[in-house]
């Protein structure tokens, strides 16, 4: 049996040392055969050459280095089209993940004789207010869309079966999110609990502006629903407004004016507001379809250690369930 222990790093050069100094030994003591692919991201600091560095010594460790950053879950992807074995770990390299909960995921698993075992954080405390409140309203949101199986406060720290990485890699979407994807597949999974650490070293790799957009990616990647916005604001402009010629008839018929200029420009503010915000909702599942159109390769392979072939070959083939 082989695990396969995935890590998307996006300059995580002050972090990897203390990673990898806690993963082997974790890996180590598992008494399995094990590879861990880390994924480079188009790191700009010095991520990659430590990682080589780290290699000469710990042959189980592959660097595959992407051209250029592609985010978390791209990253997520290219590890998961890497990987050979029959269960895969998606693991952070920041340590915020504890490497020694891979043993009791992989135990669980074989014991339970399930396909995905979740880490679930059952302590946020170390993250701060922000992190934790958005967090929390997300997950909220989306168990709405994909249904109850969505357990609180998975993120991408889980165990995977091989019948389960084959499903994720033979899918079409542009940007899977995949700690919805992999819930709302329907396989049989169990829980390890851990509380969430601090990040070892360096900064978050994830902005405002990036959290932001995996959650449009989320929401326009598991419903149409917000497409029905627009329906039935319509519907209640209508209504409005059918209200509204009621009551001006009602007023001429008896010599009164309805005053005007207010109540005029807030409605045509609000209604050009609606409309433009309707626009939007619908750009974002049309940009969806164009992506998709388009077919080009989610990300590049630069360097991959484990396959001498020159890089220009090595595109992933994502297009074809492998
Ligand atoms: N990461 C990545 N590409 C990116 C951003 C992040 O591969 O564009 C990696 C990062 O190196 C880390 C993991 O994704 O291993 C999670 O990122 P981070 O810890 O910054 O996110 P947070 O824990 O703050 O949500
Ligand atoms: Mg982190």
């Amino acid at each position: 049996m082989l695990l396969s222990v995935v890590t998307p790093m996006y300059n995580e050069r002050e972090a990897v040392d203390q990673f990898v100094a806690r993963l082997r030994p974790a890996l180590d003591g598992l008494g399995a055969e094990y590879e861990v692919v880390a994924v480079d991201d188009g790191s700009t600091d010095a991520t990659v050459s430590r990682l080589l560095q780290l290699r000469a010594d710990w042959p189980q460790l592959r660097v595959v280095s992407l051209r250029r950053n592609v985010g978390h879950q791209t990253a997520l992807r290219a590890g998961f089209q890497a990987v050979r074995g029959e269960y895969v770990v998606s693991i952070d390299a920041d340590l915020q993940d504890p490497p020694e909960v891979i043993g009791e995921m992989l135990a669980l698993a074989r014991r339970d004789q399930v396909d995905v075992v979740y880490g679930v954080r059952s302590d946020r405390s170390t993250d701060s207010a922000f992190k934790r409140n958005s967090a929390g309203l997300y997950y909220w949101t989306m168990r709405r869309l994909v249904g109850s199986s969505l357990s609180d406060q998975a993120g991408d720290f889980r165990l995977m079966s091989r019948a389960v990485v084959t499903v994720l890699n033979s899918l079409q979407e542009p940007r899977p999110v995949y700690r919805l994807v992999v819930p709302s597949l329907g396989f049989s999974s169990g829980e390890v609990r851990y509380a969430r650490q601090e990040r070892v070293a360096g900064r978050t790799k994830y902005p405002l502006s990036r959290m932001v957009r995996l959650t449009f990616d989320s929401v326009t990647g598991f419903s149409a629903a917000p497409l029905r916005l627009a329906t039935w604001l319509g519907l209640f402009s209508f209504l409005l407004c059918v209200a509204l010629i009621v009551t001006a008839l009602v007023a001429w018929g008896s010599g009164g004016v309805v005053p005007g200029w207010t109540s005029l420009y807030i409605a045509v503010l609000l209604l050009g507001g609606i409309q433009l915000i309707c626009l939007g909702l619908l750009g974002e599942y049309v940009g969806r379809i164009y992506m998709a159109s388009q077919q080009r390769p989610p990300y590049l392979i630069a360097h991959d250690t484990a396959s001498p072939a020159p890089a220009e070959t090595s595109v992933p083939a994502v297009r074809t369930p492998s």
